[in-house]
């Protein structure tokens, strides 16, 4: 498997959850819909905002776990899992490019 291949997917990855994670919090800030002056209206509001901090938060977890794999690819040790060091998995990295484990460390 191609370490580079996978780089470029993790990297690929990152921008499209920055530029989401990024959108969501332009959301929060009203900057497309200011809070209404209807009180029915602003729970609606709040509801939303929770459905999006939710997303963000989301987005920002998975961008944590992707830095971390892209800095392990550049420390060389991408390829060994995290707890017991042995190989992971190849096709379990093209599932979970993010994943710092072997199947049987993820368990
Ligand atoms: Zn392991």
């Amino acid at each position: 498997m191609e370490l580079e291949t996978i780089r470029k997917r993790l990297l690929a990855r990152r921008e499209e959850l920055a530029s989401r994670a990024a959108a969501t919090d332009a959301d929060l800030r009203h900057e497309h819909e200011p809070l209404s002056a209807d009180f029915s209206e602003q729970v609606v509001q709040r509801e939303n905002e929770d459905v999006l901090r939710g997303l963000g938060d989301a987005a920002r977890g998975e961008l944590a776990r992707i830095n971390r794999a892209l800095a392990r690819i550049d420390a060389g040790n991408y390829l060994s899992c995290a707890v017991c060091g042995v190989e992971i998995d190849p096709r379990r990295l093209q599932a979970v490019p993010y994943t710092d484990r072997c199947t049987h460390c993820a368990h």
